[in-house]
This record gives structure tokens, C-alpha cells and sequence, in this order.
């Protein structure tokens, strides 16, 4: 692995960085523990949905206002429901799911999700085949 380190970071500093670095680690572990499994499951996908969407944004183009990139967000995931079925799931017609003439399988994804069905009625008809 290569060693990024600067040569004028001393030894001390250095132990520092380490003690820093493995405390953040903690702390996002942490925090990701203590989320409930849906919770967990909606922070990634729209974090990776986000992720996504951010890398396939034009470098001098202006970022978008929270709101705007909240929608542009939910609705690729709303894209994606395969991929992306924490957020597909919550999205359901007044009848589901016993009334909803348009259940849609959602394939387990383990550890991630065991799979169900989720409500399709809003899905755009273009995307069926
Ligand atoms: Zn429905």
C-alpha cells in the first residue's frame, strides 16, 4: 500500500491521525447499528441513489438546491425499484396490498431486504414490458 504520508508528520501526529481515523470509523458504525433495519435500508439507498446521481452531475454546472436534488434523488429510485426498494416500498395506492391490482415482486436482497411485493400503480407504464 502506498505510504501517503507527509515526511514532516511526526511519529506523535501520525498515532494521532490513526486514533482520529479509527474514532470516526467507530462512530459511523455506530450510528449505522443503531438505525432500525428500515432505516438503514432508506439512508442507503438514497445515499448511494445520491452518490450516483452526484457523479453523473456536469463539473461547471451549479448544484441543484436540497429540495431539487431530494426529488431528482427519489425519483431515479423510484427508477429503479429492484435496486432501490426501501424507498419503491413506502410509495402504495390506498388498496395495498390486497386491493392493489398492480403488485410488483420485489426479489430478496439479502442481507440488504427479504424481498415482498410492493405497490406498482404509480409506476411509470413505459417502464413495463
Ligand atoms: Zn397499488
Amino acid at each position: 500500500m502506498t505510504d501517503y504520508r507527509e515526511p514532516h508528520v511526526t511519529a506523535e501526529l501520525a498515532d494521532y491521525f490513526t486514533k482520529r481515523e479509527a474514532a470516526r470509523t467507530a462512530r459511523i458504525r455506530d450510528f449505522l447499528n443503531n438505525l432500525t433495519a428500515r432505516e438503514r435500508a432508506l439512508v442507503q439507498d438514497i445515499a448511494v441513489m445520491g452518490y450516483v446521481r452526484g457523479s453523473m452531475h456536469p463539473k461547471n454546472e451549479e448544484i441543484p438546491l436540497n429540495k431539487a436534488i431530494l426529488a431528482d434523488v427519489v425519483n431515479a429510485c423510484f427508477a429503479f425499484p429492484d435496486l432501490y426498494p426501501a424507498v419503491a416500498t413506502i410509495e402504495r395506492c390506498p388498496g395495498f396490498p390486497e386491493g392493489c391490482p398492480n403488485l410488483r415482486l420485489v426479489p430478496a436482497d439479502p442481507p440488504k431486504h427479504q424481498g415482498g411485493v410492493r405497490c406498482g400503480c404509480a409506476d411509470d407504464p413505459e417502464d413495463d414490458e
